[in-house]
């Protein structure tokens, strides 16, 4: 769909275009003013709101762009879908065994996140899962003692297990994941010690290997995990010490974000036989805890792609009930405690990014004289020819001799032989040429191989109040695509094509890969930006991983953040604002110390009061200025 080529324009030909319903799964939609909505179900039916209605309030309290929004409800909402989807499965199936979600702190720590999840997340029980001991002491002091399951991965050193053999003490479910046999003589040592018999998991590399980018965390190769002989090896001097019985989880994660469902099931089959053996062994076991993996569908294709998925929650939660269920009863294992460690699937829906346009550049033709002036270059009279005789029928032709005489012309200009003002004209004759051949080729419909890259070579540069390195770090490190759209005036037509610059002033600060119909597109059909008028653009599902990743890259800092919790009868309450970095805080960051930096300055400009190059009311000034800047948002103010 080109909009161009588009005689009357509607909320529904927005819809399709930014394909808000694929991606947004039933999250966001479009309302009929032309603005983007969340939407909150509620036993009473589904409520919606205008982003831009938020924007406004916060505005109102004085927040500037960008923003983090988080819309508390779709974290419940999605921490039911996941706790739900298993217990209808487990259900309909006749699983004999539970379901037990725990959260990966790794995925977003931000204390707010966390909390909210374990606030909402106490009725099914939801746990959370530590790789440090950092994430530790986050989730002990964040879940109740009585029977919360706190699952510990990562490397574990003393001080990381006498905690976690101390909160068993407080109820805790705390189980130790050993990720290398070094691990097991501290547990047992510091068990001894404290005369706490631990709770142990083991965690396998398994030989099946997933797709996806993160499939490096599958196989034998995977830096993570126990090989079959370690993990024997483990079990041996388990049973040597009279521990066997504190053998109760067997652990495995493959990865983030797999994107096809027959690799999850080879994987769930390949690890029950693990578990079997284990419970053939004399374990007790009782857990069978699968990782993370469970994808986002961000390019809202339900394809077998790297940032798509092939499946949904439910055929997810069902395809592993089944495997585990048939692989077990065949073999007279008792159903264990199913464990997924879904991080980004439960975050990924409740955080986007808000954030305005400062600044447009076009690449478009200035006025030209409707002849070429007589006694000008050659050059230029020959690309006023091609301008003249330009037609569907010669598109490529056309393109090739502007392209060649472009290369002349700046060829000419380095040797000193054109100037300033030729190349001027030119470089504007060229634009106005392969702006023609763009509009010709869009109505059109069709373009040629050797074309395709011109929609993208004229597009517009939008300047977005944003840091990609703070806000969208994956975007930068990986080609995350995330979904990026405007999110009012969608009633209008969107008649420009467009990237989106960054406000960090590096070649990397920008977002050029789109989601499409076919996977990704190069550029964003975008409104023209409307003088006096705020354009609001959101980059959608950015709740996992994101934030913490996030670097100070121009020293851009953290962005303001505001949670809102959607009500029942359609209003929402603003439940927390925290002010994003000031310069202030951002230097000290990198070790300045913002009062001597104003010391200093002020003794600079005393210096100049005292040399006559200033008066002290211009002193005033422009120590207020310099205070000012100390105190501002990192980011372009208005
Ligand atoms: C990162 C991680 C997860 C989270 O996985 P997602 O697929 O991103 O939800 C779960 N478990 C472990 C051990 C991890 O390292």
């Amino acid at each position: 769909m080109n909009p161009r080529q588009m005689t009357t324009w509607t909320t529904e030909d927005s819809a399709r275009l930014y394909r808000i319903r694929d991606w947004g799964a039933g999250y966001f939609d479009l309302s009929d003013k032309g603005e983007v909505t969340a939407k909150v179900g509620f036993p009473a039916g589904e409520v919606q709101v205008s982003l831009m209605d938020i924007v406004s309030g916060i505005g109102e309290r004085g927040l500037q762009m960008p923003l983090l929004l988080r819309i508390e409800n779709l974290l419940d909402a999605r921490i039911a879908l996941l706790n739900e989807s298993f217990r209808a499965a487990m259900a309909r199936q006749g699983y004999q065994g539970s379901y037990q979600g725990v959260f990966p702190i790794k995925v977003n720590q931000q204390r707010q996140v966390i909390e909210e999840i374990a606030r909402f997340g106490a009725r099914y029980g939801h746990g959370l899962e530590a790789g440090s001991k950092a994430e530790l002491v986050i989730a002990l002091s964040t879940l109740p003692g009585n029977g919360s399951v706190v699952v510990c991965n990562g490397y574990k050193d003393r001080e990381f297990i006498d905690l976690g053999l101390r909160s068993l003490k407080l109820g805790y479910r705390c189980i130790f994941v050993i990720e290398t046999p070094t691990e097991l003589p501290i547990i047992l040592e510091r068990s001894k010690a404290l005369g706490i018999r631990p709770l142990i998991g083991m965690r396998a590399k398994l030989a099946t290997t997933v797709g996806g980018h993160w499939n490096k965390t599958s196989g034998d190769r995977s830096i993570f995990g126990l090989t079959t002989s370690q993990l024997i090896e483990v079990v041996d001097e388990l049973k040597a010490q009279g521990m066997l019985d504190c053998l109760q989880l067997l652990h495995c994660h493959l990865g983030s974000q797999i994107p096809n469902i027959r690799d999850i099931r080879s994987a769930v089959m390949e690890a029950c036989r693990y578990y079997i053996n284990l419970v053939r062994e004399g374990a007790p076991m009782g857990f069978l805890d699968l990782g993370g993996g469970l994808a986002v569908d961000y390019l809202g294709s339900r394809a077998n792609h790297t940032q798509s998925m092939n499946y949904t929650i439910d055929e997810y939660s069902a395809a592993i009930v089944e495997v585990v269920m048939e692989t077990l009863d065949a073999n007279q294992v008792p159903h264990p405690t199913i464990v997924t460690e879904s991080g980004r699937p439960t975050v990924a829906y409740y955080s986007l990014l808000l954030f305005n346009i400062f600044d447009v550049t076009h690449f478009e033709a200035g006025a030209l004289p409707s002849t070429p002036p007589p006694d000008e270059n050659p050059l230029i009279h020959h690309l006023y020819e091609v301008l003249e005789r330009l037609a569907a029928g010669n598109l490529q032709q056309c393109y090739n001799k502007t392209c060649f005489y472009r290369d002349e012309i700046r060829e000419q200009f380095k040797r000193g032989q054109v100037s300033l003002r030729t190349r001027s004209l030119a470089e504007n004759l060229i634009l106005e040429i392969l702006q023609r051949i763009l509009a010709i080729l869009e109505k059109n419909g069709e373009t040629p191989p050797e074309l395709e890259g011109l929609r993208e070579q004229l597009a517009d540069i939008y300047y977005g109040n944003l840091s990609v390195f703070q806000s969208l770090p994956d975007h930068w490190a990986i080609g995350q695509v995330f979904p990026v759209m405007p999110i009012h005036r969608l009633g209008e037509r969107p008649s420009r094509e467009a990237i989106i610059a960054d406000i960090t002033c590096d070649s990397d600060g920008r977002i050029d890969n789109f989601i499409d119909v076919h996977g990704t597109r190069k550029t964003l059909p975008l409104h023209p930006l409307k003088d006096g008028e705020e354009y609001y653009l959101g980059v959608f599902l950015v709740g996992a991983y994101q934030e913490t990743l996030g670097d100070l890259h121009n020293l851009f800092g953290d962005t303001n953040v505001v949670s809102v919790r959607i009500n029942e009868d359609g209003s929402f309450d603003l439940t927390r604002e925290d002010q994003g970095d000031s310069i202030a805080d951002i230097l000290g960051y990198v070790q300045y110390n913002a009062k001597e930096l104003f010391e200093r300055f002020r003794k600079l400009a005393e210096q100049g009061v005292r040399q006559g190059s200033l008066s002290i009311a211009e002193r005033q000034e422009i120590l207020e200025c310099f205070a000012a800047g100390l105190r501002g948002y990192t980011y372009f103010e208005r």
